[in-house]
């Protein structure tokens, strides 16, 4: 038996302890996914207060070295990461290792991990979110005895100074450490003025052109991006794209001159929690063999928004409400998706204007378009549970979770061909339906031609029960569980490991 590949992934936010989008569920994931494949993996956090908290972490002062027990363990302290003093407790995320950053200067404050209350970035982002990289850089360079890494694995900008510092900066006497940095939404690259560039400490040679320096100022993905020994994103449909300017965002030159390490590994679901038959959300649990059960969740879900039951499909939309989420085309599409015998119920929240022609388009529908906004999660699974149809028209979408649990619940999703809506949904066209293996439907350009024919085709095949029963089975089939996507994450650390020897 081999020994088992030391990783250390290095992430701004894990469930069950912060989230705020999808990143958290893949770094709180991960640890589990990889470990059947004989893959170790620690992870790396900040210590918000929540965390702090949540994880009944003693403050500074009350100290607890080495203390036995369950609880967590002061493993390593920094008078001066960046500046502050720092500390690193040991504890545990679910069944595998968690250290937590407890640095008070960066991260002891009421808000958000990257917002103040009112909702404006910390102004020092750059400096909290380089000192994690920098802890990461020098953990994996042996900072602690007897806490050695293989591997270290950095997810978005927030982590992307760790393989920047193991490259310009190692620890003095640190082994090689291969790393691998993972684009979750290539839209957020941590960009920050020059003059940040001297507190970092970083020596001249790093303020490059394949270095930290991004027009003009620090860019902190593209440090990673530069340095990371693999590269990957969150489906291989993203990977292509990002290497075009409409995705890439600016960084689609670098994108294509690292093409040749950079991987596409789909995100997985968390199939104990999305599960339509044990969902203790659900008026009615069912299989893919009790569909008709479904009946009573969509009664239920006309209820809660207000609908007039109707022999018309069901449209869902779980979303935040941005243009990269196409919201603002659904918005267009309304009219057509009520005039042809559609009913629409959307949980949603943000953009303010977006939120305001929604309650237009509800207002010219009443008892037809149904909106909810905030955050609701069982209300969300409802929703997956009662709808028939799942819009999802992202102009952009690196990977998608919504219409994984749409497979998942027999909620047959209508999505644009692109990221990982392209690869995780198979559109029924006439090959696809008659071989039984259609999921969903699939449509080009996100505007309100394409949608409008997208939900005319959805709408046509929903008045054929046969033909829909297909595409909701087939979709149930589907595996989109963490399975298939550990092993894969698994198979690159070792093929690092294996480029070391
Ligand atoms: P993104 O991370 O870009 O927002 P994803 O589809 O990858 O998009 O993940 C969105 C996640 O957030 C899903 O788990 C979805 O169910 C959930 N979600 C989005 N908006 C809401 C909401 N208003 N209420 C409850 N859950 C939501």
């Amino acid at each position: 038996m081999t020994a088992a590949i030391r990783v250390l992934s290095l992430a701004s936010e894990a469930v069950p302890l912060v989230k705020t989008g999808g990143l958290a569920d893949v770094a709180g994931a991960l640890p589990a996914a990889v470990a059947p494949h004989g893959i170790a993996m620690t992870t790396l956090i900040p210590g918000y207060p929540a965390v702090i908290a949540a994880l009944g972490i003693e403050a500074a002062g009350g100290r607890r070295r080495g203390r036995s027990g369950g609880g967590p363990r002061l493993l390593h302290q920094w008078d001066d990461l960046l500046g502050e003093g720092a500390r690193l407790h040991a504890a545990s995320l679910g069944a595998h290792p968690l250290l937590v950053l407890d640095a008070p200067g960066f991260f002891a404050r009421d808000g958000g991990p990257y917002a103040d209350p009112q909702g404006r970035d910390w102004a020092d982002n750059w400096h909290r979110f380089a000192a994690l990289g920098r802890a990461g850089a020098d953990l994996a360079g042996g900072a602690v005895p007897g806490l050695g890494f293989d591997v270290l694995h950095a997810h978005d900008w927030q982590a992307a100074m760790a393989p920047a510092y193991l490259r310009f900066a190692p620890p003095a006497g640190a082994p090689h450490v291969p790393t691998v940095m993972t684009i979750h939404n290539i839209a957020f690259q941590g960009w920050f003025a020059r003059e940040n560039f001297a507190r970092l400490g970083l020596p001249r040679a790093a303020w490059a052109f394949d270095g930290v320096e991004y027009h003009g100022g620090v860019g902190m993905l593209k440090a990673g991006l530069q340095a990371a020994s693999l590269i990957t994103t969150v489906s291989p449909t993203y990977a292509e794209e990002i290497r075009r300017p409409e995705f890439g965002m600016g960084l689609e030159g670098l994108i294509v001159s690292r093409g040749a390490r950079l991987r596409g590994i789909v995100n997985g679901i968390d199939t104990a929690a999305w599960n339509p038959a044990t969902d203790p959300a659900l008026v009615a649990p069912y299989t893919a063999r009790s569909l008709a059960r479904r009946a009573a969740n969509k009664r239920a879900l006309e209820a809660d928004f207000a609908l007039e039951p109707g022999d018309g499909p069901l449209f869902v939309v779980v979303s935040r409400l941005t243009t990269q989420k196409g919201m603002d085309v659904l918005c267009e599409g309304l009219d057509h998706l009520v005039g042809l015998g559609g009913r629409l119920a959307l949980l949603g929240a943000g953009d303010a204007a977006i939120e305001g022609e929604l309650r237009k388009g509800a207002a010219r529908h009443p008892r037809r378009v149904g909106l909810h906004f905030g955050y609701d999660e069982a209300l969300a699974h409802r929703m997956q549970a009662g709808g028939d149809a799942i819009l999802v028209p992202s102009r952009f979408e690196p990977c998608g979770l919504t219409q994984l649990y749409g497979l998942a619940y027999g909620c047959v999703p209508v999505v644009a061909r692109t990221g990982g809506l392209a690869d995780t949904v198979i559109d029924a066209n006439l090959a696809a339906l008659s071989a039984g293996v259609a999921t969903g439907i699939q449509f080009d350009h996100v505007d309100y031609p394409h949608l409008a024919q997208a939900i005319t085709r959805a709408i046509a095949l929903y008045h054929q029960p046969g033909a829909w029963r297909s595409l909701q089975r087939a979709g149930m089939r589907a595996d989109f569980s963490w399975r298939r996507s550990g092993a894969a994450y698994a198979a690159l650390y070792r093929e690092l490991k294996a480029e070391q020897a």
